[in-house]
């Protein structure tokens, strides 16, 4: 099948159906085996969904429930990404986070000793964040400072938001110092709910998620970037459980993933119970199946 228009990763047309949703339909490339938004909505109708707060705070449908309940669920991920960090700059430096919403990464950023920056497209985040922790946000790339360059530059569940993926991460990529770092995460459009049971993949969220990657797609928009000696690892592994199981767990997932779940640790606890099941089930019955929900990659800007 031919699609509308190129794939935004490697330009192909030839796509595949995927699933439609709030009539915003998502195509496979046959080529890349990215996952696309097509037709395509336009710049202005995304960028008004970002100016909207109950994007971040009102449980809308496409946005997030309640972003500083979240925390919670974000803290360890977001530590384990800082002490990954850490490794590469042992000495910190200055650190850039795309997307960076209420600045709960730039805060822990900065406690680990980086001096931070953050991008937020929304104003009113951008400007109470700024206000709060005291350190500049802009709401564009654009509207960095002229020739200030970073150490390292963080995307957060973020490259899936841009029309354009590879047009703007090489324009962060310039923004790197030379064997500087960007890293992000993204999910997965490898997991096996992505490919066999799209109606069930959360991330298929538009018009909020507009690319997603696969780790082979992925690649080829960090390397089409600009950026060198890519690695990417998949990281929450998510395993197809029986459909009574599936359902039986599904609010205790969605409260986890939005930091209400109580009490916490017994929530936790009983979730990786139930995913070690869903593991075993899943090597049983469909081993070749990709388990792993979310991408998350490193990149150097060449010296
Ligand atoms: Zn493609």
């Amino acid at each position: 099948m031919v699609a509308t228009e190129p794939c935004p990763v490697c330009g192909s047309v030839d796509a595949h159906p995927v699933v439609s949703r709030r009539g915003f339909s998502y195509v496979r490339c046959s080529h890349c085996r990215a996952v696309y938004v097509s037709p395509m909505p336009l710049a202005e109708e995304v960028a008004r969904i970002y100016q909207d707060l109950p994007y971040f705070a009102g449980n809308t449908e496409i946005g997030y429930g309640d972003y500083a309940a979240m925390h919670k669920a974000l803290a360890p991920h977001f530590r384990r990404r800082l002490r990954r960090l850490a490794q590469v700059f042992p000495k910190r430096g200055r650190l850039l986070d795309v997307g960076c919403a209420d600045g709960f990464f730039l805060e822990l950023a900065r406690a680990d000793g980086w001096e931070v920056a953050g991008v937020e497209i929304s104003e009113p985040i951008a400007e109470e964040t700024a206000r709060r922790l005291g350190v500049p946000v802009v709401t564009s790339i654009e509207k960095l400072p002229e020739g200030a360059v970073y150490d390292a530059v963080t995307l957060w569940e973020v490259v899936e938001h841009f029309r354009e993926p590879v047009a703007e991460l090489r324009r962060l990529a310039q923004r790197l110092r030379p064997e500087g770092v960007l890293m992000l995460s993204t999910p997965n459009a490898g997991h096996w709910q992505a490919v066999r049971a799209p109606e069930l993949w959360t991330a298929y969220r538009p018009p909020a998620h507009l690319v997603l990657f696969t780790a082979d797609s992925l690649h080829l928009a960090l390397e089409k970037a600009g950026l060198r000696e890519i690695h990417i690892w998949r990281t929450a592994p998510l395993p197809p459980l029986p459909a009574f199981l599936r359902r039986a767990t599904m609010p205790l997932e969605r409260s986890l993933a939005d930091g209400s779940a109580r009490p916490w640790m017994l929530a936790r606890a009983l979730w990786l119970a139930v995913r070690l099941l869903g593991w075993a089930w899943q090597r049983l019955t469909r081993p070749q199946e990709d388990i792993f929900a979310t991408l998350e990659a490193m990149a150097w800007r060449p010296g």
